[in-house]
């Protein structure tokens, strides 16, 4: 990856027309969302989030997965300048953001054109009748009083399946864009960082994080926290 610096950045940004955004957890630290993944193995003892997040943990200790995935809301947390200022470019150019972040603040932020990859704990439904249930609910019980069924997030957990539609709407988002930015993501996690393959020949890639990616391609890299990027220039006239 070829380094620049913080305004060489801005310049692409500023300049793309189609830009499509992948973006981690980084991007959320600034609004309080810890990353769950720097939990591992100190959380409740010797378990760690890839079983207490699957699938069996959910049907076989409800219980458990229950007040695991409890430590994950933040509802009093609000999106930050990264998210609101990729929100804002879609007034001036045609933005896509793909999102591994299940906190759902791109949403907050009223992004048009977004794909929760992994889902959005903030949407969640019955298991048992399908009805939706709001996560404030959710967050005073995992029983539904309707039916009795078990309520969960609409969040991607280990052992299960991509939504087919997220990966579809994905693909597209990449393979249109002009400029694709990777932001607060170390994207390591199959099969989101496999998503690049389907960027076109032409277009420009531009990682911003604190530490370098691997990529299969040339990549532009500033090595900078991405809200002192997105707090000011992005959106100003080219
Ligand atoms: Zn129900």
């Amino acid at each position: 990856m070829q380094t620049i610096d913080e305004t060489d950045a801005t310049n692409l940004i500023k300049q793309a027309a189609a830009i499509t955004f992948l973006t981690g957890a980084g991007i959320s630290t600034a609004s309080g969302v810890p990353d769950y993944r720097s939990l591992s193995g100190v959380y409740l003892g010797i378990e760690r989030p890839e079983y207490l997040l699957s699938h069996t943990c959910m049907v076989e200790e409800p219980e458990k997965f229950y007040s695991f995935v409890q430590t994950l809301y933040h509802p009093k947390a609000e999106p930050n300048s990264i998210h609101l200022k990729m929100a804002e470019l879609e007034n001036i150019k045609d933005i896509w953001i793909i999102s591994q972040n299940i906190d759902g603040l791109h949403a907050k932020a009223k992004t048009q054109q977004l794909v929760n990859f992994h889902g959005n704990l903030y949407d969640c439904y019955c298991r048992k009748c399908g009805q939706s249930v709001s996560a404030d609910t959710y967050l005073t019980s995992d029983r539904h009083e309707q039916c009795g069924g078990q309520i969960r997030p609409n969040i991607v957990l280990y052992e299960e399946g991509l939504d087919e539609q997220a990966i579809a709407v994905s693909v597209e988002a990449i393979a249109k864009a002009d400029l694709i930015v990777i932001v607060g993501t170390s994207f390591q996690v199959h099969p989101f960082c496999d998503l690049i393959h389907y960027a076109k020949a032409t277009a420009t890639i531009l990682v911003i994080n604190q530490t370098p990616i691997h990529l299969n391609r040339d990549a532009y890299f500033l090595k900078e926290d991405a809200m002192k990027v997105f707090k000011n220039r992005v959106t100003e006239e080219r």
